[in-house]
């Protein structure tokens, strides 16, 4: 049988144990048929067969992007970015040239604006934004999403001037004489706001509620959805990801990308999870295997359920198992008491549902472990891989505990201070130097045997996994005392690839180049391991193939 395609002439990195390198690559199909030397694989050659020259650079598993949210980093691509703007003058002109630029635009949107934009001692409040943009409605994201500011126009129209009552671990933060400083922490306490844009807080779809969109989205809606989620997928295979595990959505999310699907539109392959939030029962929980048994497919499926254990450090939002550095007798609100997230984590893993818990403080990855090992007490031991998602700060007793219960430590190489262009202010006085040498500690949860799956969480940070993967090379100290958590090139794009195939329970599929598995694959501009550290982020890819398909050529 002659190969559909034949790459050839790359180095070949196939992931496999043992970093085993060759030439070439044979795809038939969906499938790859060969890996083996560019001898071996061009015998496979036949009349119709499409042959890429891989110039040398590197040819490896597509990217597996183990955590980022599809639906709101696509609404984003167009808002304003803020990413290394600091000071008011610097800020009011991006602002200013956005707003000159869409003068229809109902709510301006920034994203990126970093918890010391104005400065290291001066919080960012609604009267720098009036100063800025008066007349129309203006909200600011912090990098992480969980913070956000807004002008006086923007809480006015949204009815939060004069503040708002929102669930434990929220905050529609006041200052003195009863109004609004503008600061927002967390989604009950943003989404008034948000509200406002056109797409009317769907932008950050099955984030907020957890339910589905209400009302059921029209035709016209749902068209736009879907131009924005392909604008999405859009770009995630430009930046070589064939697989993606998507952290926020719903059945809405899953009807989209089926669509996208049957119009063979769906340029990665997708997992999408049930949001369980704090406000609902158990019985909520029959929805996620509704979804796991309606979308189980290599393209598209369910069976995880997300959940949110508490906020971020950076707005004291995180749950920690002491007091904050920098705030006595404040360790943060968890969103789920311990009792009631037991029983949630008991309930979807007797249903066989894979969790996923958002716990970033040493307080809620100690609930979320304690939840799953009740879940093993009860259900007994099972191939589970349960994730935490990632464990910014970990006790040092619960580092093990990863092993032991099996339990997956997804983390983001581009997310510690001082990485990836963000300030360590404040988050290093936020955890304070007593647990500095536990925090992003991806070298230190290695070494007792946690698995590590990599991603951006986009867009939360830029989705690029060469830049992250640079990043987690990089990575530097905050003090010469602190070990050394800089991954190897082969850890961190193990954690890309085999590790973020292992977590989908697909490591039989995928992450890695092997005959019989996926044709997912990308080209690179020029080969990994022979490029400077430093000069890695200028490595792109060429050509991206997921399901035997071209999604991207440069
Ligand atoms: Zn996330």
């Amino acid at each position: 049988m002659d190969a559909d395609v034949i790459i050839f002439n790359g180095v070949v990195l196939t992931m496999q144990d043992g970093a085993v390198r060759t030439e070439a690559v044979a795809l038939l199909g969906r499938d790859i048929l060969k890996v083996g030397t560019d001898t071996e694989v061009k015998a496979l050659a036949g009349p119709k067969t499409r042959v890429i020259d891989a110039k040398g650079g590197t040819v490896m598993p597509g990217f597996i992007e183990s955590h980022m949210h599809l639906f709101a980093g696509a609404g984003e691509l167009d808002n304003l970015d803020l990413q290394g703007v600091h000071g008011f003058e610097a800020l009011a002109q991006a602002v200013g040239a956005y707003a000159a630029a869409r003068p229809s635009d109902y709510l301006l949107i920034g994203n990126q604006a970093d918890y010391t934009i104005i400065s290291e001692t001066e919080p960012l409040t609604r009267h720098h934004l009036d100063r800025i943009l008066p007349d129309r409605p203006l909200l600011l994201f912090s990098p992480d999403h969980h913070t956000a500011w807004a002008n006086t126009t923007a809480l006015t129209r949204a009815g939060i001037l004069s503040g708002k009552v929102v669930g434990a671990g929220n905050e529609v933060v006041m200052e003195a004489g009863g109004f609004a400083s503008g600061e927002l922490r967390e989604s009950e306490a943003i989404s008034p706001v948000m509200a406002l844009s056109p797409s009317g807080n769907r932008d950050r779809l099955g984030l907020i509620t957890g339910g589905e969109p209400e009302p059921y989205p029209d035709t016209a809606q749902f068209a736009h959805d879907l131009e924005v989620i392909k604008r999405g997928l859009e770009h995630c295979a430009k930046h070589g990801i064939t697989s993606i595990h998507n952290m926020d959505g719903n059945l809405y999310t899953l009807e989209l990308l089926a669509e996208l699907d049957r119009r063979g539109e769906l340029l990665c392959r997708v997992m999408v999870p049930f949001h369980f939030k704090n406000f609902m029962t158990v019985e909520a929980l029959e929805r996620a295997s509704t979804m796991a048994k309606a979308y189980n497919g290599e393209k598209l499926k369910s069976g995880f359920v997300k959940l949110f254990m508490d906020g971020v450090l950076d707005s004291w939002t995180a749950v920690m198992l002491d007091d904050y550095a920098d705030r006595k007798g404040w360790r943060g609100e968890p969103l789920f008491s311990v009792e009631q997230f037991k029983k949630v984590a008991v309930e979807a893993d007797r249903r066989g549902l894979q969790i996923a818990v958002h716990a970033i403080g040493d307080g809620a990855v100690r609930a979320v472990l304690d939840g799953y090992e009740e879940a093993v007490l009860v259900n007994c031991k099972r191939d589970s891989r349960h994730r935490v998602e990632h464990i910014e700060v970990v006790h040092g007793d619960d580092i093990s505990r990863f092993a032991s219960l099996g339990v997956l430590a997804s983390m983001q190489p581009p997310h510690p201070p001082g990485s990836h262009g963000l300030p360590l202010e404040p988050t290093i006085s936020r955890i304070g130097k007593a647990k500095w040498h536990l925090a992003y500690a991806w070298n230190t949860l290695r070494a007792e045997g946690a698995r590590l799956v990599f991603a951006s969480d986009w867009p939360v940070s830029d989705i690029n996994p060469i830049r992250s993967v640079q990043s987690a090379m990089i990575r530097k100290k905050w003090s010469d005392d602190l070990p050394d958590q800089r991954q190897t090139l082969l850890q961190a794009l193990g954690s890309y690839t085999r590790e973020g195939a292992y977590a989908e329970f697909a490591e039989g599929r995928k992450g890695q180049l092997e005959e019989g598995f996926l044709a997912d694959i990308v080209i690179l501009s020029a080969d990994l391991e022979h490029t400077a550290v430093e000069k890695l982020h200028e490595v792109r890819p060429v050509t991206t193939i997921c399901d035997g398909v071209i999604t991207y050529q440069a």
